[in-house]
């Protein structure tokens, strides 16, 4: 269809303006309008079974292009952008990012929602209408501080729908109303729904930092995602988001029922819901408790709900598993608890052995166990960490439901992590294997003819020191750095977390720093950019934060050093970011301790755009290596299983490894005169004290080998078309993570929604 009339009305309508004459704020809101309209008249797609992905994140990132791309518009509407004096990229840019997630696992959430909607299946994302969404990060005086983040503006992407359903807390009951945003499916011509349900009367944005009223339910509920939760009040507010939610979700489920004209005794055979991680865990007992309310007996109800409800997990890091006192859960919707009690009863006498108990002996309630309990699938979401969940983690649950337990290897949406967000590569690809690849990503596998191609290889390097100098001008127009686009970029992005070992990165950076001030000079000039946020109650976290701001600093003030080596911490990482440091990637880093990172998604993102992995063998990268071969990626580290031992016998002291000399000098760079003169005292001996006696994650048991590794792919980095062929071949691998392959997996194996 062409857009432009359309368009030209609605600036005339709105502006009393012809497109031309608007700025890109104006063509920004005239294209959302326009792109809400042709969603609206999308119909859901149909199926006997309709899924409910019911997720407490979903990080969707700007939508702008994305629907235009999923509506086919996408080069039109850039071709007109351009017409008019601006670009697609120009106009995005007045976009706000709604930020409803903290990291993988709510952009995880998103791209399923992509995913389903292309692949034509009837599903629908449920969570919360976060105003402020995940903090804005700003970086000061060597530290992360938080602001708001709003997103909501007099128009946005939401949809109100005019439903509301009544939450009945212990308090008393409260409206939850429904907004929706539209998910339209690309290559189709249908479109699905995310479901976000707020209060009435939302608070205003907080005078200043993120502190709010933790205790003002009825205003606040859906004022932050995940509020800090290091006192009382922060954790019972998460209740309170979590019954909203569920709650509210499965009025709707019952709701869509009625009007489908079905029984609730057929719930089960119309109705898949899909827990993403433990967070919609309560679902259970309150979709059980409204079929009660409906007439139907316990057994009844609970069969219904068993065979609905499917679970996947997203974590072995023991803190993750969520566990509320009883007593919180009273409070909050005290008519759940006979629920739950009935719930651990006919558990604990199927199976009486304690450990897979609901209800501990402290009156605990184990989310994860009541969803093993009363769902039909678990799955874990790379093939390591679902081996892992069945020989240790989970291993007396998989003992005795061993059907039950099912791996569903994580995935990415390549039209915002290909096409979207790095076009110049989508159309090399689609010269050399054709355009099948948008629609069947495993036809990437096309471009494996092309390994020896002199002539793709050095477009493939001559698109990527295109991205590369796109970001290089983004980090100066933003955060006013110069980078030499021609330097290696070498780039760790994700949620900071001591797991994910960017501490173990700031030692190879110090070690470069020791090495040049000794004159000893890389094979090249080296670029490590992080982007990283660390919850606000996260002490450990922004120490490392600080470290590196200090790092930075240091670096940047000695000519010596800073011709061969830069050090960058973006300002506010999030999914845009995300979308531009991604294609300008040489080195991506993924160095988990193993079998701490149960599958990552930006390690898939990375290898789609060309980037070669330098990673330990946990999550994910276990299959991407198999995938590649040794040639291709850069593997390093102890086992999961030595990982495993090592915590199972109390067999690892950092200390032992801190006095290796080629250790201790990077270690007791952190409290130097240099580094104590630029950063905070107590924060920087926190972090030296806490790696050299604790080390929890491990950074030293491996960091020698990191850095060999690491040393080895800056020396390979010289000879560029041997590593434009590392680019290549993974780029050729990656379709095996699209997230398309893993929605069919799961519907076929899980929602199987016909
Ligand atoms: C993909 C993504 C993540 C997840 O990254 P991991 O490396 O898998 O932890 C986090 N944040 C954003 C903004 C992302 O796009």
């Amino acid at each position: 269809m062409d857009i432009q009339p359309r368009l030209q009305a609605i600036t005339r309508e709105r502006y009393q303006l012809e497109p031309s004459q608007c700025d890109d704020g104006q063509l920004y809101h005239a294209l959302l309008q326009l792109t809400q309209e042709l969603c609206r008249h999308r119909a859901a797609p149909q199926g006997k079974r309709k899924l409910y992905y019911f997720s407490a994140e979903f990080l969707m990132g700007k939508l702008l292009s994305n629907n235009l791309l999923a509506l086919g518009l996408y080069d039109q509407a850039d071709a007109l952008l351009k017409q008019w004096g601006s670009s697609l990229a120009n106009v995005e840019e007045m976009e706000p990012e709604p930020s409803l997630g903290n990291g993988g696992l709510g952009r995880l959430a998103a791209c399923f929602l992509d995913s389903i909607a292309a692949l034509g299946l009837s599903g629908d994302g449920v969570g919360l209408n976060y105003h402020y969404g995940l903090f804005r990060q700003v970086l000061k005086e060597n530290c992360q501080q938080e602001l708001p983040n709003p997103w909501i503006g007099e128009e946005s992407w939401l949809i109100p729908t005019g439903t509301t359903f009544t939450v009945p807390f212990g308090f008393g009951p409260m409206k939850a109303v429904l907004w929706d945003i539209a998910i339209p499916g690309a290559h189709t011509d249908v479109a699905n729904r995310l479901h976000l349900f707020d209060v009435e009367h939302p608070a205003p944005a907080p005078e200043s930092g993120i502190d709010f009223d933790k205790t003002d339910i009825a205003h606040c509920l859906t004022s932050f995602l995940y509020p800090d939760d290091s006192d009382e009040a922060g954790r019972l507010l998460r209740v309170y988001q979590q019954y909203f939610m569920v709650s509210a979700g499965a009025q709707l489920i019952l709701k869509e029922l009625d009007e489908k004209g079905i029984d609730p005794r057929q719930l089960c055979e119309h109705v898949a819901i899909q827990i993403n991680d433990t967070h919609p865990s309560m679902i259970i007992p309150e979709l059980t408790r409204l079929l009660l309310e409906r007439g139907l007996s316990m057994d009844e109800a609970l069969h219904q709900v068993a065979h609905a409800c499917a679970y996947t997990n997203h974590t072995i890091l023991a803190e993750a598993l969520e566990k509320w006192p009883m007593s919180f859960l009273r409070q909050v919707a005290p008519q759940l608890e006979p629920i739950l009690r009935e719930l651990d009863r006919r558990a604990k006498a199927v199976f009486p052995d304690p450990r897979l108990a609901i209800i501990d002996g402290h009156d605990t309630v184990h989310m994860a166990h009541m969803d093993i309990h009363y769902s039909y699938s678990v799955n874990g979401v790379a093939a390591l960490h679902t081996e892992i969940l069945r020989k240790a983690e989970l291993k007396p649950f998989a003992d005795v439901y061993p059907d039950k337990f099912n791996n569903k290897t994580n995935g990415i949406t390549l039209r915002r992590w290909l096409e979207a967000c790095n076009p110049r590569l989508a159309e090399l690809i689609d010269e050399c294997v054709g355009q099948g690849w948008r629609t069947d990503p495993s036809r990437l596998e096309g471009l494996m003819d092309y390994a020896g191609d002199g002539a793709v290889l050095s477009r493939l390097l001559e698109i990527k020191s295109e991205n590369k100098i796109a970001l290089c001008r983004a980090l100066r127009r933003r955060q006013g750095l110069r980078i030499d686009h021609d330097s290696l970029l070498d780039i760790q992005a994700k949620r900071l977390h001591e797991y994910k070992r960017q501490q173990m990165n700031a030692l190879y950076v110090i070690r470069k720093y020791l090495e040049i001030k000794a004159g000893h000079l890389p094979p090249h000039p080296i670029t490590v950019i992080f982007g990283a946020k660390a919850a606000p109650a996260y002490v450990m976290a922004k120490r490392i934060i600080h470290l590196i701001l200090c790092l930075q600093r240091l670096i940047d003030a000695d000519p010596q050093v800073n011709p061969w080596l830069h050090v960058v911490m973006v300002e506010n990482y999030n999914v845009s970011w995300a979308e531009r440091l991604i294609p300008a990637c040489d080195l991506s880093e993924q160095i988990s301790l193993a079998s701490k990172e149960a599958s990552g998604t930006g390690n898939m993102k990375f290898m789609a755009n060309g980037a070669v992995t330098i990673g330990t063998m946990d999550g994910a990268n276990v299959e991407i290596a198999h995938l590649v071969g040794q040639d291709n990626i850069y593997t390093f580290g102890a086992s999961s299983d030595h990982v495993i031992g090592l915590y199972a016998h109390g067999g690892y002291h950092a200390w032992q490894y801190y006095e290796r000399s080629g250790i201790k000098p990077l270690v007791d760079f952190i409290i130097s005169p240099q580094l104590l003169a630029i950063g905070n005292d107590a924060d920087l001996r926190a972090l030296w004290t806490d790696m050299k006696e604790k080390d929890w994650f491990m950074a030293l048991l491996d960091v020698e080998d990191y850095i060999a590794t690491k040393d080895r792919a800056v020396l390979d980095y010289g000879n560029r078309s041997a590593w434009a062929r590392k680019a290549l071949v993974n780029i050729a691998k990656s379709g095996f993570f699209s997230s398309d392959r893993t929605i069919a997996q799961y519907n076929q194996d899980i929602w199987h929604l016909g």
